[in-house]
């Protein structure tokens, strides 16, 4: 088991066959390149882990090595947010949950224009119906 520490090190106790056992730091130099702890992987970017709601979105990301991203990452429900260092993996699943949510927020607009024009139009017709609607009036 390892435990990151402040400085983004990682302390691992190892015991050698002799029995004697000793710790042995890892450093991170993406995370302190980065200015941030490396963050523990998370499946799912776009769930926020305080509210559970699947809302959170990046508000900006960066190449921070060559196979990772610093991705700062905002819940609007619950205003949770954090700025985190993700693999190439995460950060890919979390762009096409983005793409499917962009493709879902478009098709219910395109619901809501045509649920709209419809409902003008029932109204436009019940006015013309009603002589309610006279040359004068375009
Ligand atoms: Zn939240």
């Amino acid at each position: 088991m390892s435990l990151p520490n402040d400085n983004g090190q990682y302390v691992r106790r190892v015991v050698l066959p002799s029995g004697r056992s000793i710790e042995v730091v890892y450093f991170e130099p993406l995370a302190i390149e980065a200015g941030v702890k490396p963050t523990p992987l998370l499946d799912d970017l776009h769930i926020c882990p305080e509210c559970d709601r699947d809302l959170v979105y990046p508000v900006e990301w960066q190449e921070a090595s060559v196979t990772h991203w610093e991705v700062l990452l905002r819940c609007p429900n619950c205003e949770w947010s954090e700025l985190g260092v993700y693999d190439q993996a995460t950060v890919d699943r979390f762009d096409e949950t983005l793409d499917d949510g962009t493709e879902a927020l478009v098709r219910d607009l395109r619901r809501l224009v045509q649920a709209n024009m419809e409902e003008e139009a029932q109204r436009f017709a019940a006015a013309l119906a009603a002589d309610a609607i006279l040359p004068e009036d375009f």
